[in-house]
């Protein structure tokens, strides 16, 4: 898992990564804590996708925490020590880079004084958006392209499968299988949006506690 994540690493440009003292990998979230950040909270209590994170206390002294442990659910063991895994890694450690980039271009406004205090919107789109550059720069590689179109065609099983468990009314089933898709393709918001209507329908309809005969 680690030299997967350091080949991941090597997409990112050095200096992009300069900064970032700490890189943590977690196998799963730990539950939400009196002292725990109001997004943190918030992610928790609503069951929020949270693949990583980034923290800066300084330009110099930034984390980035990635959820490791979710991601590799996403990743059937034989795509595991492939490019898939590599290129699905990347999609979310280089969106962390992303705000990293973000937070220290503000601060660098900021000691030039032109730095107006209201939190920036758009922080997200530029966090996505230098995601998708990394993305782009793998692309051009042959073995990526064909590990891109792996991601796709896994995205499209997933879909497809958990729209047979909804069917079946297998909500729980087909909110997983979603959440999957969704993960692999974070630009397709219908994956997202499939998942909490089926998230949705698992929580209104408990199932039971015995099958029946
Ligand atoms: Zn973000």
């Amino acid at each position: 898992m680690l030299w997967q994540v350091r080949r991941s690493i090597g997409w990112i440009f050095p200096a992009d990564l300069e900064g970032i003292s700490s890189l943590k990998l977690i196998d799963e979230l730990a539950p939400a804590r009196e002292t725990s950040e109001a997004w943190y909270k918030k992610a928790q209590k609503n069951d929020y996708f949270v693949l990583g994170w980034y923290k800066a206390k300084a330009p110099t002294e930034a984390a980035i925490t990635l959820n490791i442990g979710d991601i590799y659910k996403c990743i059937p063991v034989i795509y595991r020590r492939t490019p898939v895994a590599t290129l699905i890694i990347t999609q979310t450690l280089a969106h962390e880079v992303g705000h990293h980039m973000s937070y220290k271009k503000g601060y660098a406004v900021a000691l030039t004084g032109r730095l107006e205090k209201k939190p920036d919107r758009d922080e997200e789109a530029r966090a996505e958006s230098y995601a998708l550059a990394v993305m782009t720069r793998m692309r051009r590689r042959w073995h990526y392209r064909l590990a891109a179109l792996a991601v796709n065609d896994l995205t499209q099983w997933y879909d497809v499968q958990a729209l047979l468990d909804w069917r079946a009314g297998k909500y729980k089933d087909a909110a997983r299988k979603w959440y999957k898709a969704a993960v692999l393709d974070p630009y397709d918001r219908r994956l997202a949006t499939c998942y909490w209507r089926a998230k949705e329908m698992c929580d209104s309809n408990p199932p039971a506690l015995t099958n029946g005969t």
